[in-house]
Protein backbone atom coordinates (compact mmCIF):
# COMPACT_ATOMS: atom_id res chain seq x y z
CA UNK A 1 0.00 0.00 0.00
CA UNK A 2 1.01 3.40 -0.15
CA UNK A 3 0.05 6.70 1.47
CA UNK A 4 0.85 10.76 0.73
CA UNK A 5 1.06 12.73 3.54
CA UNK A 6 1.99 16.85 2.82
CA UNK A 7 3.15 19.31 4.97
CA UNK A 8 4.03 22.71 4.07
CA UNK A 9 5.69 26.22 5.59
CA UNK A 10 5.41 29.78 4.37
CA UNK A 11 9.16 31.07 5.46
CA UNK A 12 10.64 34.29 5.09
CA UNK A 13 13.43 33.50 3.06
CA UNK A 14 15.53 30.45 2.06
CA UNK A 15 19.17 30.07 3.91
CA UNK A 16 22.14 29.70 1.41
CA UNK A 17 22.74 26.31 0.79
CA UNK A 18 19.74 25.23 2.92
CA UNK A 19 19.67 21.53 1.42
CA UNK A 20 23.08 21.16 1.74
CA UNK A 21 23.37 22.37 4.93
CA UNK A 22 20.34 20.21 6.14
CA UNK A 23 21.83 16.88 4.34
CA UNK A 24 25.05 17.65 6.38
CA UNK A 25 23.49 17.89 9.92
CA UNK A 26 21.05 14.87 9.21
CA UNK A 27 22.01 11.50 10.76
CA UNK A 28 22.97 8.60 8.38
CA UNK A 29 19.62 7.23 8.39
CA UNK A 30 18.85 9.55 5.99
CA UNK A 31 19.78 9.01 2.40
CA UNK A 32 20.01 11.58 0.19
CA UNK A 33 19.45 10.29 -3.15
CA UNK A 34 19.47 13.78 -5.74
CA UNK A 35 23.27 14.79 -4.78
CA UNK A 36 24.84 11.28 -5.02
CA UNK A 37 22.85 11.42 -8.03
CA UNK A 38 24.99 14.54 -9.70
CA UNK A 39 28.08 13.57 -8.16
CA UNK A 40 27.78 10.13 -10.01
CA UNK A 41 26.80 11.96 -13.51
CA UNK A 42 29.29 14.48 -13.25
CA UNK A 43 32.25 11.45 -12.73
CA UNK A 44 30.80 9.39 -15.58
CA UNK A 45 30.20 12.63 -17.91
CA UNK A 46 33.82 14.02 -16.93
CA UNK A 47 31.99 17.31 -16.04
CA UNK A 48 32.40 19.38 -13.43
CA UNK A 49 28.85 19.06 -11.09
CA UNK A 50 28.44 23.03 -11.59
CA UNK A 51 26.81 21.47 -15.02
CA UNK A 52 24.30 20.21 -12.89
CA UNK A 53 23.65 22.27 -10.21
CA UNK A 54 25.73 25.26 -10.64
CA UNK A 55 25.16 28.42 -12.62
CA UNK A 56 22.08 29.39 -11.36
CA UNK A 57 18.53 28.40 -12.35
CA UNK A 58 19.53 28.38 -15.98
CA UNK A 59 20.86 24.41 -15.52
CA UNK A 60 17.89 23.25 -13.78
CA UNK A 61 15.51 21.17 -15.72
CA UNK A 62 12.08 22.75 -14.78
CA UNK A 63 9.08 20.96 -13.84
CA UNK A 64 5.86 22.56 -13.57
CA UNK A 65 4.58 21.02 -10.98
CA UNK A 66 3.10 23.86 -9.24
CA UNK A 67 2.96 27.87 -9.60
CA UNK A 68 5.69 27.80 -7.35
CA UNK A 69 9.19 28.01 -8.99
CA UNK A 70 10.61 24.89 -7.07
CA UNK A 71 14.46 26.16 -6.37
CA UNK A 72 16.14 23.21 -4.71
CA UNK A 73 14.90 19.57 -3.71
CA UNK A 74 16.23 16.72 -1.78
CA UNK A 75 14.99 13.22 -2.11
CA UNK A 76 15.76 10.90 1.55
CA UNK A 77 15.44 7.59 1.74
CA UNK A 78 14.42 7.17 5.31
CA UNK A 79 13.80 3.37 6.72
CA UNK A 80 10.61 2.33 4.43
CA UNK A 81 9.31 6.12 4.03
CA UNK A 82 10.70 8.25 1.22
CA UNK A 83 11.14 12.25 2.00
CA UNK A 84 10.79 14.61 -0.59
CA UNK A 85 11.65 18.18 0.18
CA UNK A 86 11.08 21.39 -2.44
CA UNK A 87 11.76 24.49 -1.57
CA UNK A 88 10.50 26.72 -3.96
CA UNK A 89 10.72 30.86 -4.25
CA UNK A 90 8.32 32.68 -6.21
CA UNK A 91 8.33 35.99 -6.85
CA UNK A 92 5.73 38.65 -7.60
CA UNK A 93 5.40 41.69 -9.40
CA UNK A 94 3.34 44.25 -9.34
CA UNK A 95 3.05 47.47 -11.10
CA UNK A 96 0.97 50.44 -9.85
CA UNK A 97 0.70 54.14 -10.41
CA UNK A 98 2.32 56.20 -7.71
CA UNK A 99 0.38 59.83 -6.73
CA UNK A 100 2.61 61.62 -9.46
CA UNK A 101 1.01 59.09 -12.39
CA UNK A 102 4.07 57.18 -12.75
CA UNK A 103 4.30 53.06 -12.77
CA UNK A 104 5.77 51.47 -9.71
CA UNK A 105 6.92 47.99 -9.56
CA UNK A 106 7.25 46.09 -6.72
CA UNK A 107 8.41 42.63 -6.12
CA UNK A 108 7.07 40.44 -3.41
CA UNK A 109 8.87 37.14 -2.63
CA UNK A 110 7.07 33.81 -1.55
CA UNK A 111 9.15 31.36 0.02
CA UNK A 112 7.78 27.61 0.69
CA UNK A 113 9.00 24.65 2.03
CA UNK A 114 7.38 21.15 1.08
CA UNK A 115 7.52 18.05 2.32
CA UNK A 116 6.12 15.05 1.05
CA UNK A 117 5.91 11.89 2.67
CA UNK A 118 5.35 8.53 0.79
CA UNK A 119 4.74 5.93 3.14
CA UNK A 120 4.03 2.15 2.51
CA UNK A 121 1.99 1.60 5.60
CA UNK A 122 -1.19 3.28 7.53
CA UNK A 123 0.40 4.40 10.50
CA UNK A 124 2.08 8.46 10.73
CA UNK A 125 5.34 7.98 10.27
CA UNK A 126 7.82 8.87 12.87
CA UNK A 127 9.32 12.10 11.25
CA UNK A 128 9.57 14.66 14.52
CA UNK A 129 13.33 14.19 14.30
CA UNK A 130 13.18 15.07 10.44
CA UNK A 131 11.66 18.37 10.96
CA UNK A 132 13.23 19.36 14.29
CA UNK A 133 16.41 19.31 11.95
CA UNK A 134 14.73 21.36 9.76
CA UNK A 135 13.60 23.86 11.98
CA UNK A 136 17.16 24.25 13.13
CA UNK A 137 17.90 25.70 9.60
CA UNK A 138 14.71 27.32 8.51
CA UNK A 139 14.54 29.42 12.20
CA UNK A 140 11.75 28.41 13.45
CA UNK A 141 9.63 26.96 10.55
CA UNK A 142 6.39 25.72 11.48
CA UNK A 143 4.69 22.78 9.51
CA UNK A 144 0.98 22.56 8.77
CA UNK A 145 -1.29 19.93 7.10
CA UNK A 146 -2.95 21.31 4.40
CA UNK A 147 -6.21 21.29 4.48
CA UNK A 148 -8.12 18.25 3.22
CA UNK A 149 -11.25 20.18 1.55
CA UNK A 150 -12.80 17.00 -0.49
CA UNK A 151 -13.23 19.46 -2.86
CA UNK A 152 -15.26 17.37 -5.39
CA UNK A 153 -17.04 15.01 -3.12
CA UNK A 154 -18.97 18.37 -1.54
CA UNK A 155 -19.97 19.53 -5.22
CA UNK A 156 -21.37 15.98 -5.61
CA UNK A 157 -23.08 16.17 -2.47
CA UNK A 158 -25.25 19.52 -3.20
CA UNK A 159 -24.91 20.58 0.97
CA UNK A 160 -26.02 17.31 1.66
CA UNK A 161 -24.99 16.35 5.40
CA UNK A 162 -22.35 13.54 5.41
CA UNK A 163 -23.86 10.63 7.30
CA UNK A 164 -20.90 8.11 7.05
CA UNK A 165 -20.19 7.07 10.13
CA UNK A 166 -17.39 4.24 11.68
CA UNK A 167 -18.79 0.83 11.38
CA UNK A 168 -18.76 -0.24 15.50
CA UNK A 169 -17.41 -3.61 16.48
CA UNK A 170 -19.92 -5.78 16.23
CA UNK A 171 -21.20 -4.74 12.60
CA UNK A 172 -17.39 -5.28 11.79
CA UNK A 173 -17.71 -8.85 12.90
CA UNK A 174 -20.84 -9.06 11.36
CA UNK A 175 -20.03 -8.55 7.93
CA UNK A 176 -16.85 -10.60 8.05
CA UNK A 177 -19.31 -13.17 8.83
CA UNK A 178 -21.71 -12.34 5.93
CA UNK A 179 -18.89 -12.62 3.73
CA UNK A 180 -19.14 -16.32 3.76
CA UNK A 181 -21.42 -16.80 1.12
CA UNK A 182 -23.31 -19.78 2.77
CA UNK A 183 -23.68 -17.63 5.81
CA UNK A 184 -25.36 -15.20 4.15
CA UNK A 185 -27.34 -17.71 2.19
CA UNK A 186 -29.11 -19.10 5.46
CA UNK A 187 -29.25 -15.80 7.11
CA UNK A 188 -30.89 -14.59 3.72
CA UNK A 189 -33.44 -17.53 3.41
CA UNK A 190 -34.17 -17.05 7.71
CA UNK A 191 -34.96 -13.48 6.97
CA UNK A 192 -37.37 -14.02 3.86
CA UNK A 193 -38.99 -17.14 6.10
CA UNK A 194 -41.18 -16.35 8.89
CA UNK A 195 -39.14 -18.14 10.58
CA UNK A 196 -36.92 -21.49 9.53
CA UNK A 197 -37.46 -24.66 10.93
CA UNK A 198 -33.73 -25.22 12.35
CA UNK A 199 -34.34 -29.03 10.60
CA UNK A 200 -34.58 -26.91 7.26
CA UNK A 201 -32.18 -24.82 7.47
CA UNK A 202 -29.53 -27.53 5.53
CA UNK A 203 -31.55 -27.48 2.47
CA UNK A 204 -30.75 -23.55 2.44
CA UNK A 205 -27.23 -23.87 1.59
CA UNK A 206 -25.50 -25.97 -1.33
CA UNK A 207 -25.38 -29.71 -0.26
CA UNK A 208 -21.26 -29.64 -0.17
CA UNK A 209 -21.51 -26.90 2.51
CA UNK A 210 -24.27 -28.88 4.63
CA UNK A 211 -21.35 -30.37 6.83
CA UNK A 212 -20.88 -27.00 7.83
CA UNK A 213 -24.68 -26.37 8.95
CA UNK A 214 -24.03 -26.48 12.95
CA UNK A 215 -21.45 -24.36 12.77
CA UNK A 216 -22.79 -21.47 10.84
CA UNK A 217 -25.69 -21.78 12.93
CA UNK A 218 -23.84 -21.19 15.75
CA UNK A 219 -21.64 -18.18 14.01
CA UNK A 220 -25.08 -16.74 12.84
CA UNK A 221 -26.64 -16.62 16.83
CA UNK A 222 -22.56 -15.71 18.09
CA UNK A 223 -22.89 -12.30 15.80
CA UNK A 224 -26.52 -11.44 17.11
CA UNK A 225 -27.77 -12.02 13.43
CA UNK A 226 -30.47 -15.09 14.37
CA UNK A 227 -32.18 -15.71 17.47
CA UNK A 228 -33.62 -19.53 18.38
CA UNK A 229 -37.17 -20.16 19.25
CA UNK A 230 -39.39 -23.06 19.80
CA UNK A 231 -42.37 -23.62 17.83
CA UNK A 232 -45.32 -25.93 19.06
CA UNK A 233 -46.22 -27.72 16.18
CA UNK A 234 -49.97 -29.65 16.60
CA UNK A 235 -49.70 -33.42 16.55
CA UNK A 236 -52.86 -33.71 15.17
CA UNK A 237 -53.16 -31.10 12.36
CA UNK A 238 -49.04 -30.58 12.40
CA UNK A 239 -49.90 -26.77 12.00
CA UNK A 240 -47.29 -24.41 14.01
CA UNK A 241 -49.78 -23.36 16.93
CA UNK A 242 -47.20 -21.15 19.02
CA UNK A 243 -43.93 -19.44 19.06
CA UNK A 244 -42.24 -19.21 22.59
CA UNK A 245 -38.49 -18.28 23.21
CA UNK A 246 -37.76 -21.20 25.47
CA UNK A 247 -39.26 -24.74 26.26
CA UNK A 248 -39.60 -23.63 29.84
CA UNK A 249 -42.05 -21.06 29.30
CA UNK A 250 -44.55 -24.05 27.90
CA UNK A 251 -44.60 -25.67 31.69
CA UNK A 252 -45.88 -22.02 33.01
CA UNK A 253 -48.50 -21.78 29.81
CA UNK A 254 -49.82 -25.02 31.15
CA UNK A 255 -49.91 -23.98 34.24
CA UNK A 256 -52.33 -21.21 33.30
CA UNK A 257 -54.11 -23.62 31.58
CA UNK A 258 -52.80 -22.29 28.08
CA UNK A 259 -53.86 -25.44 25.22
CA UNK A 260 -53.40 -26.38 21.64
CA UNK A 261 -56.77 -26.28 19.45
CA UNK A 262 -56.48 -29.53 19.61
CA UNK A 263 -57.00 -29.66 23.34
CA UNK A 264 -53.35 -30.96 24.26
CA UNK A 265 -51.71 -28.85 26.71
CA UNK A 266 -48.59 -27.52 24.91
CA UNK A 267 -46.00 -28.93 26.58
CA UNK A 268 -47.40 -32.58 24.91
CA UNK A 269 -47.30 -31.38 21.26
CA UNK A 270 -44.15 -31.73 19.51
CA UNK A 271 -41.55 -28.52 19.61
CA UNK A 272 -38.91 -27.94 17.25
CA UNK A 273 -36.08 -25.20 17.20
CA UNK A 274 -36.39 -22.34 14.90
CA UNK A 275 -34.89 -19.63 13.56
CA UNK A 276 -35.57 -15.83 12.91
CA UNK A 277 -33.25 -12.90 12.18
CA UNK A 278 -32.71 -9.94 14.53
CA UNK A 279 -33.09 -6.48 13.67
CA UNK A 280 -29.67 -6.29 13.40
CA UNK A 281 -29.34 -8.76 10.83
CA UNK A 282 -32.40 -6.66 9.03
CA UNK A 283 -30.21 -3.64 9.11
CA UNK A 284 -27.19 -5.66 8.40
CA UNK A 285 -28.94 -7.65 5.14
CA UNK A 286 -30.89 -4.80 3.48
CA UNK A 287 -29.28 -2.98 0.50
CA UNK A 288 -26.24 -5.50 1.48
CA UNK A 289 -25.13 -2.87 4.42
CA UNK A 290 -22.56 -5.43 5.06
CA UNK A 291 -20.88 -5.19 1.82
CA UNK A 292 -20.94 -1.48 2.18
CA UNK A 293 -19.24 -1.47 5.35
CA UNK A 294 -16.59 -4.30 4.41
CA UNK A 295 -15.88 -1.90 1.87
CA UNK A 296 -15.94 1.60 4.22
CA UNK A 297 -13.50 -0.25 6.54
CA UNK A 298 -11.11 -1.13 3.84
CA UNK A 299 -10.75 2.23 2.81
CA UNK A 300 -10.19 3.52 6.12
CA UNK A 301 -7.51 0.52 6.86
CA UNK A 302 -5.86 1.53 3.73
CA UNK A 303 -5.32 5.58 5.06
CA UNK A 304 -8.53 7.06 3.58
CA UNK A 305 -10.32 9.57 6.20
CA UNK A 306 -13.54 8.77 7.04
CA UNK A 307 -14.85 12.72 6.44
CA UNK A 308 -13.80 11.30 2.20
CA UNK A 309 -16.03 9.17 2.46
CA UNK A 310 -19.80 9.06 1.65
CA UNK A 311 -21.65 5.64 2.07
CA UNK A 312 -25.41 4.94 0.59
CA UNK A 313 -27.01 8.39 -0.08
CA UNK A 314 -28.89 9.50 -2.90
CA UNK A 315 -27.51 12.18 -4.93
CA UNK A 316 -29.02 13.95 -8.45
CA UNK A 317 -31.67 11.22 -8.11
CA UNK A 318 -29.11 8.48 -8.06
CA UNK A 319 -28.92 5.94 -5.01
CA UNK A 320 -24.78 5.71 -4.49
CA UNK A 321 -23.38 3.28 -2.64
CA UNK A 322 -20.29 4.40 -2.12
CA UNK A 323 -18.00 7.43 -2.74
CA UNK A 324 -14.56 8.21 -1.62
CA UNK A 325 -12.15 11.97 -2.67
CA UNK A 326 -8.60 9.91 -2.67
CA UNK A 327 -6.16 12.31 -2.59
CA UNK A 328 -8.37 14.83 -4.90
CA UNK A 329 -9.58 12.13 -7.03
CA UNK A 330 -12.90 10.57 -6.81
CA UNK A 331 -13.47 6.88 -6.87
CA UNK A 332 -17.26 5.74 -6.96
CA UNK A 333 -17.82 2.68 -5.75
CA UNK A 334 -20.91 0.24 -6.95
CA UNK A 335 -21.56 -2.68 -4.68
CA UNK A 336 -23.20 -5.72 -5.92
CA UNK A 337 -24.33 -9.18 -3.98
CA UNK A 338 -24.81 -10.62 -7.24
CA UNK A 339 -23.75 -11.03 -10.76
CA UNK A 340 -22.78 -7.57 -12.44
CA UNK A 341 -25.58 -7.48 -15.53
CA UNK A 342 -26.13 -5.83 -18.43
CA UNK A 343 -28.95 -4.20 -16.94
CA UNK A 344 -26.76 -3.13 -13.92
CA UNK A 345 -23.94 -1.61 -16.62
CA UNK A 346 -26.45 0.59 -18.33
CA UNK A 347 -27.69 2.36 -14.72
CA UNK A 348 -23.92 2.79 -13.15
CA UNK A 349 -23.34 3.90 -17.00
CA UNK A 350 -25.19 6.67 -15.82
CA UNK A 351 -24.01 7.05 -12.57
CA UNK A 352 -20.63 7.83 -14.35
CA UNK A 353 -22.34 9.94 -16.79
CA UNK A 354 -23.51 12.44 -13.90
CA UNK A 355 -20.54 12.19 -11.26
CA UNK A 356 -17.71 12.04 -13.96
CA UNK A 357 -15.23 10.13 -11.06
CA UNK A 358 -11.91 9.58 -12.25
CA UNK A 359 -12.19 5.94 -11.12
CA UNK A 360 -15.37 4.06 -11.34
CA UNK A 361 -15.37 1.01 -9.32
CA UNK A 362 -17.41 -2.28 -9.62
CA UNK A 363 -17.43 -4.53 -6.68
CA UNK A 364 -19.33 -7.98 -7.35
CA UNK A 365 -19.70 -10.81 -4.86
CA UNK A 366 -20.21 -12.78 -8.08
CA UNK A 367 -18.42 -12.37 -11.60
CA UNK A 368 -19.35 -9.32 -13.89
CA UNK A 369 -21.05 -10.75 -16.66
CA UNK A 370 -19.81 -11.02 -20.19
CA UNK A 371 -22.26 -8.43 -22.00
CA UNK A 372 -22.05 -6.23 -19.35
CA UNK A 373 -18.24 -5.49 -20.03
CA UNK A 374 -18.95 -5.48 -23.86
CA UNK A 375 -20.99 -2.57 -22.87
CA UNK A 376 -18.25 -0.87 -20.85
CA UNK A 377 -15.47 -1.85 -24.00
CA UNK A 378 -17.70 -0.04 -25.80
CA UNK A 379 -18.49 3.09 -24.68
CA UNK A 380 -14.85 3.20 -23.21
CA UNK A 381 -13.75 3.70 -27.02
CA UNK A 382 -16.52 6.38 -27.11
CA UNK A 383 -15.29 8.23 -23.79
CA UNK A 384 -11.60 8.03 -25.25
CA UNK A 385 -12.25 10.04 -28.14
CA UNK A 386 -14.11 12.71 -25.77
CA UNK A 387 -11.89 12.85 -23.14
CA UNK A 388 -10.47 16.21 -22.01
CA UNK A 389 -6.43 16.99 -21.99
CA UNK A 390 -5.98 16.24 -17.96
CA UNK A 391 -2.62 18.22 -16.06
CA UNK A 392 -2.85 15.88 -13.46
CA UNK A 393 -1.21 12.04 -13.57
CA UNK A 394 -3.76 9.65 -14.69
CA UNK A 395 -4.76 7.10 -12.67
CA UNK A 396 -4.97 3.67 -14.49
CA UNK A 397 -6.44 3.55 -18.35
CA UNK A 398 -9.17 5.64 -17.05
CA UNK A 399 -11.81 2.57 -17.30
CA UNK A 400 -14.16 0.77 -14.95
CA UNK A 401 -12.00 -1.37 -12.39
CA UNK A 402 -13.63 -4.84 -11.51
CA UNK A 403 -13.25 -6.32 -8.34
CA UNK A 404 -14.99 -9.45 -8.53
CA UNK A 405 -15.49 -12.09 -5.71
CA UNK A 406 -14.66 -10.85 -1.72
CA UNK A 407 -11.69 -12.71 -1.82
CA UNK A 408 -10.45 -9.89 -4.12
CA UNK A 409 -12.16 -7.19 -1.72
CA UNK A 410 -9.15 -6.31 0.41
CA UNK A 411 -6.39 -6.83 -2.42
CA UNK A 412 -8.75 -4.55 -4.87
CA UNK A 413 -9.13 -1.62 -3.00
CA UNK A 414 -5.59 -1.44 -1.78
CA UNK A 415 -4.49 -1.59 -5.67
CA UNK A 416 -7.46 1.39 -6.45
CA UNK A 417 -5.83 3.29 -3.30
CA UNK A 418 -2.08 2.49 -3.40
CA UNK A 419 -2.78 3.85 -7.10
CA UNK A 420 -4.21 7.02 -6.43
CA UNK A 421 -1.39 7.74 -4.15
CA UNK A 422 1.20 7.10 -6.11
CA UNK A 423 -0.45 9.26 -9.16
CA UNK A 424 -0.80 12.12 -6.04
CA UNK A 425 2.61 11.59 -5.46
CA UNK A 426 4.44 11.55 -9.02
CA UNK A 427 4.24 15.69 -9.47
CA UNK A 428 6.21 15.95 -6.21
CA UNK A 429 8.67 13.12 -6.82
CA UNK A 430 9.06 14.33 -10.36
CA UNK A 431 9.42 18.22 -9.17
CA UNK A 432 12.40 16.72 -7.28
CA UNK A 433 14.10 14.27 -9.77
CA UNK A 434 14.84 17.13 -12.16
CA UNK A 435 17.59 18.33 -9.69
CA UNK A 436 19.48 15.17 -10.41
CA UNK A 437 19.04 16.14 -14.65
CA UNK A 438 21.58 18.21 -16.37
CA UNK A 439 19.69 21.04 -18.50
CA UNK A 440 21.29 19.48 -22.33
CA UNK A 441 22.78 22.91 -22.90
CA UNK A 442 24.89 22.97 -19.86
CA UNK A 443 25.90 19.80 -19.74
CA UNK A 444 26.98 20.36 -23.13
CA UNK A 445 28.83 23.38 -22.70
CA UNK A 446 30.47 21.82 -19.87
CA UNK A 447 31.18 18.62 -22.14
CA UNK A 448 32.45 21.23 -24.88
CA UNK A 449 34.82 22.31 -22.19
CA UNK A 450 33.44 26.05 -22.64
CA UNK A 451 33.43 26.15 -19.27
CA UNK A 452 37.04 25.12 -18.95
CA UNK A 453 38.65 27.04 -21.48
CA UNK A 454 36.91 30.74 -19.03
CA UNK A 455 39.07 28.81 -15.95
CA UNK A 456 42.66 28.47 -16.86
CA UNK A 457 43.93 25.32 -15.99
ZN1 LIG B 1 -52.68 -29.79 18.92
Amino acid sequence: MLRRINRWARVKSHPADAVRTLTSKLPATYQPIIRPLIERQSDLFGVPQSAFTGGGTASYARSSFSEDDVIDAEIYAFGSVLIILCISETLRLSHERNDEGEIVTTEEKSCTVRLTYAVPFVEDPDVAEFEKILAEIWNGIEFRDPPSRSRRLREMAQGKQNTTRLPTEGELDAAEALSDKSVRRLAIAIKSSSGLLLGDAPKQIPPRERGRIDAIVQLLIDKGLVDTEIVVICRDSSAQVNRVATADVLNGLDKQGVRCACGRPLSEEKHEKALSVTDFARSMLDGSAWLSILVLQYLLNFGVPIQSVRMEQEYSGEEVDCVAEIYGRLVLFELKDKEFNLGNAYSFGAKVGIFGPDVPVIVTTEKVGADARDHFARSAVADRRSRRYATEDPVGDGGIKFIEGLDSLKVGIEGIVTEIAGAALAPQLRAALSFSSAHPAALLAAWAGVERSSTPE
